[in-house]
């Protein structure tokens, strides 16, 4: 198979006295979103969409919430392990397009600076990057951030242009961060061993001081 689509979605809710983070960028907004991490909902999305394209399972089975170590973590550290599960699975990002749905902030303003910087991130083009944006009509949910995001990769064949499919250094590296709980990869649910102690996993609250 040549090309794979994932699908990623994500929910977090208001809460006073953090910074707002989406797509990486921090929003001047009265209020950021609730979560273990930096509650980025928008890279949460498209983590857990790069992660199912290839099968890999999802952002918690890599990142338990209750884990310290993730506590008020870059989620742009979530995203690098994603990139290279696909990269190690051989493929590479044709485009991605992005929802988010939430009430305020207004997106509109920044979703070229969204574009742009999702785009870096990701290491692609801001024209592959799609970021649109709705309100919850209807849902009763104004307190709320919601983000849904769909990928499209294709196959690399040439195995060193898949090495350099992206070039952005992760900064989780595969051997060092493991599903902990679960696998997806064969429609299967097992039992997997607990975080490994190795010396790249023990070196991450030092990230965040
Ligand atoms: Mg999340």
């Amino acid at each position: 198979m040549n090309i794979r689509i994932g699908f990623g979605w994500d929910s977090h809710a208001f809460k006073p006295g953090v910074p707002l983070k989406i797509g990486g960028l921090t929003i001047d907004h009265p209020e950021g979103l609730a979560g273990h991490s930096d509650g980025d909902v928008l890279l949460h999305a498209i983590t857990d969409a790069l992660l199912g394209a290839v099968s890999a399972g999802d952002i918690g089975s890599f990142f338990p919430p209750g884990d310290p170590r993730w506590k008020d973590a870059d989620s742009s550290i979530f995203l690098n392990l994603a990139l290279e599960e696909i990269r190690n699975a051989g493929y590479r990002i044709l485009n991605i397009d992005t929802t988010l749905v939430l009430s305020a902030p207004k997106i509109g303003p920044i979703a070229a600076e969204l574009r742009e910087h999702v785009a870096d991130l990701l290491n692609i083009d801001p024209s592959d990057v799609g970021i649109k944006a709705k309100t919850p009509e209807g849902l009763n949910v104004d307190h709320v951030a919601q983000a849904h995001a769909v990928v499209l990769l294709e196959k690399v064949d040439d195995p060193e242009a898949r090495s350099t499919a992206s070039s952005r250094p992760a900064f989780a590296s595969r051997s060092s961060i493991r599903k902990t709980s679960r696998s997806h990869s064969a429609g299967t649910v097992r039992a997997l061993p607990s975080w490994p102690a190795s010396s790249a996993v023990l070196d991450w609250p030092a990230l965040f001081p």
